[in-house]
């Protein structure tokens, strides 16, 4: 084994870890997925985004596939799930506390630091209940 390929067998290895660590079996999608999703910058993705860079890596899955993974990912805390509107669902691979500015145009993300969006007052929240999140989104459109 060369260094070069050596060092391809460390990366797989690094994600085979990831998802043993998260608790789920590093089938060969799942690993592909994990390449794109936590190589490089990180990603706010959408299902048909991720099935795109799956086909560019000759990874052949379906939606429903890669919708499943993508879940899966979000159960065990490797990704973080944002829903807006009930029109677009984004998979954020930050699953760090920060909120988001929404492109209405662009339709994508941005991240925001948590200190720069929070609420001014927080509710009272119930009984027996503790905040477990705050997830703001602020959506921008084209400035007329
Ligand atoms: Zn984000």
């Amino acid at each position: 084994m060369n260094a070069r390929s050596k060092k391809r067998g460390d990366k797989r290895e690094a994600f085979v870890a990831l998802l043993h660590t998260a608790g789920l079996r590093p089938t060969q999608q799942r690993l592909a997925l994990a390449k794109w999703l936590f190589s490089g910058c990180p990603k706010h993705t959408t299902v048909a985004e991720a099935r795109a860079a799956a086909r560019k890596s000759h990874t052949h899955v379906s939606l429903a596939t890669i919708y499943n993974m993508l879940n899966d990912f979000s159960r065990v805390g490797l990704l973080r799930p944002i829903a807006i509107g009930g029109e677009h669902l984004f998979f954020d691979t930050n699953t760090d506390n920060h909120q988001h500015l929404f492109d209405e145009e662009k339709r994508c993300l941005t991240d925001i630091p948590a200190a720069l969006a929070r609420l001014a007052r927080e509710p009272r929240i119930p009984a027996g209940k503790r905040l477990t999140r705050v997830d703001i989104v602020l959506h921008v459109g084209v400035d007329k």
